[in-house]
């Protein structure tokens, strides 16, 4: 259906849904004024109306040019500028106006166009709060009561006091009613706003909880399993690649056992921002686990991703930790590039395998797969130097 619309009247159906929203509201309000105009029309070819048919036609004309105007503003975005964009009191204000014209016009029907009166205070339900309502309540009074006034100094329409009197008193009883629910539903509508974007600030927390590392903010290992499904998928398609760096920090049993538990998370946290900032916007850091990090390089092949992980190396092996009273932790790196129709366990595996290399070459360097086969051949090395002295 809006789709429909769309097509046939591209203005009157916005992109945005909150614009979508208020043009809908709007052209219920237009309906209802169409409605209006309708009995008066028909009231007039009745011959109840006594006014000249080019001054009615013309009063006509301005009535619904204001009419139009409110969803005009709407598909123009001019209600946007405006401190409440749904137009709330303004259109109420107007299709007010508009019914006290009627009463004026064909004052026989004037019950008729009191419910109307009270239909038009309905709609504040959408929007107003209690002193909107107070608003529209003390405008629609006042303009019944000057209708009123002027149709008995005129003498056009036999006013019998004491009815009047008594359906006004009814009236306003009824308006006090419709009042009241309009406040509550609004006062709900408010309540559920706010909720929800309550719930929505709390689902977006709880998303990024379920997919963070709580101590680093890093991704977690099951986001990085995510991560790395995509970039499997995404190397079906064509000539696409991605290479996984895969960190170990050097010792660092020993940094806990030195420094103590607390310390120790803070070296991871240091690590986290420098290896954030030695990969790209594209690119993932994720915390597998313990002193264990990936780097998720796209569109990197094994060259690429030793230039990358070498900043990383150097960059931690620089960085004088405070907490290490200046003392230094260096990180073991394995690569290996994501071959096509593999699993990404297989990937893994082979990174897994040159971060052992590396740790077996003496630590504080990278290993890539490439290197394997030389590597794995080699024998241990002697792990003395556990921290580098401060220079
Ligand atoms: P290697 O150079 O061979 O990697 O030696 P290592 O001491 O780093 O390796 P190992 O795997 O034996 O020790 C890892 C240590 O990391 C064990 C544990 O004390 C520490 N660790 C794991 N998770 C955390 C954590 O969340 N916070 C802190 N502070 N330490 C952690
Ligand atoms: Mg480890
Ligand atoms: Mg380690």
């Amino acid at each position: 259906m809006t789709t429909l619309l769309r097509r046939l009247v591209p203005h009157l159906v916005p992109d945005d849904p909150h614009q979508m929203l208020r043009m809908r509201r709007t052209l219920m309000a237009t309906g209802s004024g169409l409605v209006l105009t309708t009995v008066v029309i028909t009231a007039m070819l009745a011959g109840m109306v006594e006014m000249p048919v080019p001054n009615f036609l013309l009063l006509y004309t301005l009535i619904w040019l204001g009419n139009v105007s409110f969803p005009l503003m709407i598909s123009y975005d001019i209600n946007l500028l405006f401190k409440d964009p749904s137009l709330t009191i303004s259109q109420l204000i107007w299709h007010t106006l508009t019914n006290t014209i009627s009463i004026y016009l064909v004052p026989e029907l004037h019950t008729v166009f009191l419910m109307h009166y009270l239909l038009v205070v309905l709609f504040g339900a959408f929007r107003m709060q209690r002193k909107g309502f107070f608003i529209i309540g003390g405008v629609i009074i006042s303009c019944y009561a000057i209708v009123m006034a002027l149709l008995f100094w005129e003498g056009r329409y036999p006013i019998q006091l004491k009815q009047e009197i008594l359906s006004a008193a009814v009236f306003l009883f009824m308006l006090m009613g419709v009042s009241i629910i309009g406040t509550e539903i609004s006062s709900l509508r408010w309540a559920l706003k706010r909720r929800n974007s309550e719930l929505n600030i709390v689902m977006k927390q709880a998303k990024e909880q379920a997919i963070t590392d709580d101590l680093t903010g890093l991704f977690n290992r099951r986001h990085l399993m995510d991560i790395l499904r995509r970039q499997q998928a995404l190397t079906v398609r064509g000539d696409y690649c991605f290479t996984l760096c895969f960190v170990d920090l050097d010792h660092f049993k020993q940094v806990n056992d030195n420094f103590g538990h607390k310390a120790g998370d803070e070296v991871l946290q240091t690590f986290s921002d420098i290896a954030r900032n030695a990969v790209r916007e594209v690119d993932f850091v994720a915390r597998l686990g313990g002193e264990e990090f990936v780097l998720v390089l796209v569109r990197t092949d094994l060259n690429g991703a030793y230039h990358v992980a070498e900043r990383l190396r150097k960059s931690m092996e620089k960085a004088r930790l405070d907490i290490l009273g200046g003392h230094r932790v260096t990180a073991s790196i394995g690569i290996a590039q994501y071959r096509k129709k593999e699993t990404i366990e297989e990937t893994m595996h082979r990174a897994d395998i040159a971060v052992y290399a590396a740790k077996n070459r003496g630590r504080n360097q990278i290993v890539t797969e490439d290197d394997l086969s030389s590597t794995i051949l080699s024998s241990l090395h002697d792990d003395a130097d556990l921290y580098t002295t401060p220079e």
